[in-house]
């Protein structure tokens, strides 16, 4: 009844992407997007740090000083979280994604992806980290705890939340309480957005295989499926380099992280490509 409501094709400025980083990380893991993949989306990429940078606030990075402790404690890691998260809420953003400063967004990817959602829904996208659901402990009032089982996507890889979802997540979610839900399962970050999406909204998460962390074997990824893939990542895995295999422009020594040769191989005409 009425007039139909007319939902605009999704374009890349629609999405938020928060990218979690520290002060010690800026020159090496951030500088490394900033040349690449976020030479693409920096108008809507916002950067969740600990330490002030006014190298990259004057060259017109979106910056957000939180408060945050700079260490990789639960609690810290869950600040950063709960401050990406407030970020979003406040902006006009259609979708809300969050990366680690060791991830490569491939944004024309995570275009397709999202697009393809009903974008009124209620969806929280990623890749899970184990084959199972996750067990936790909830602690209830007067010390008791209840068993409490649900998927969650590993924020080392990616994930995404629409705007609708994000929006029914507010009570356990907005400024102090998310910190506050994470002590109540004693669980990190990601684990604490899956626990709010499944057990406090009975919402189930969807199960992507194209968002990828390091504690994955990234070698499995093929050549050709690159191009495909909605993020990468790199680091250390059972005390190796883990990192995806592409041949290309650098070699190995120059690009570890395989970052530039794969933004070479989907952006050719780059200035600084070979
Ligand atoms: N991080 C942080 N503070 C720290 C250490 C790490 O905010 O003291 C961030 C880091 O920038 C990254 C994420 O937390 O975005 C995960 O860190 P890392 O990749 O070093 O560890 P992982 O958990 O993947 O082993
Ligand atoms: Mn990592």
């Amino acid at each position: 009844r009425g007039a139909p409501i007319i939902q605009p094709k999704l374009k890349q400025e629609d999405i938020f992407i928060a990218v979690k980083t520290t002060g010690r990380f800026h020159k090496t893991r951030l500088a490394l997007l900033l040349e690449t993949w976020i030479s693409k989306t920096k108008a809507h990429t916002f950067i969740f740090t600990d330490t002030e940078d006014e190298d990259l606030t004057s060259e017109g990075y979106n910056m957000v000083v939180t408060g945050c402790q700079s260490d990789h404690s639960q609690q810290a890691l869950s600040c950063k979280m709960s401050a990406e998260y407030d970020g979003f809420i406040a902006s006009d953003k259609r979708w809300f994604c969050h990366v680690d400063d060791d991830n490569y967004v491939n944004v024309e990817a995570l275009l397709l992806l999202l697009s393809a959602f009903p974008q009124e829904g209620d969806i929280y996208v990623g890749k899970p980290s184990l084959d199972k659901p996750i067990t936790a402990h909830e602690l209830l009032e007067g010390n008791a705890t209840r068993e409490v089982q649900f998927w969650f996507a590993t924020g080392g890889a990616g994930f995404c939340l629409s705007r609708r979802l994000a929006e029914k997540m507010v009570p356990w979610a907005s400024g102090s309480r998310f910190e506050q839900t994470s002590a109540t399962i004693r669980l990190p970050d990601d684990c604490t957005v899956g626990f709010i999406v499944e057990k406090r909204l009975g919402i189930s998460m969807v199960h992507c295989p194209l968002f990828h962390s390091h504690l994955e074997n990234l070698l499995l990824i093929s050549q050709r499926n690159i191009p495909h893939q909605v993020t990468l990542s790199y680091g250390m895995f059972e005390n190796k380099l883990n990192s995806i295999e592409v041949k290309g422009s650098f070699s190995k020594e120059d690009d570890p992280s395989r970052f530039k040769t794969v933004h070479c191989m989907l952006y050719p005409f780059t200035s600084w490509c070979p």
